[in-house]
């Protein structure tokens, strides 16, 4: 019986370690967490491997995170920092940083 418990939650554990595989290559991290479940967990993970990265979601995050752009003029991605293409060598605008809400916060205290 004891046995059969730990086997489960190793099932989950690996389970587990198979979606956040899936998700670091911009699948979905549910989808692939329910079909390890259901088919088993190492087959799940040789899929994982064998797939292609999801490029246009991991581009997408790396934008909405700040640490990446788009250039304007050959629409690759680039490091939010950059200031030439790396692909078109083309000059880029002036990156301005997203503002987030500590520093805001802090602002208003020294002010007040
Ligand atoms: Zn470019």
């Amino acid at each position: 019986m004891d046995l059969y418990v730990i086997y489960i939650v190793l099932w989950v554990v690996v389970s587990l370690i198979v979606a956040s595989v899936a998700s670091s290559k911009g699948h979905s991290w549910s989808d692939y967490f329910f079909l390890s479940l259901i088919i088993s967990p190492i087959i799940t993970l040789l899929i994982v491997i064998a797939s292609s990265p999801n490029q246009d979601k991991l581009e997408s995050l790396a934008i909405a995170s700040g640490k990446e752009r788009k250039c304007p003029s050959c629409a690759e991605i680039v490091k939010a920092e950059a200031k030439i293409c790396k692909h078109c060598k083309s000059e880029l605008p002036k990156f301005i940083p997203p503002t987030n809400s500590t520093t805001v916060s802090d602002d208003w205290n020294t002010r007040a």
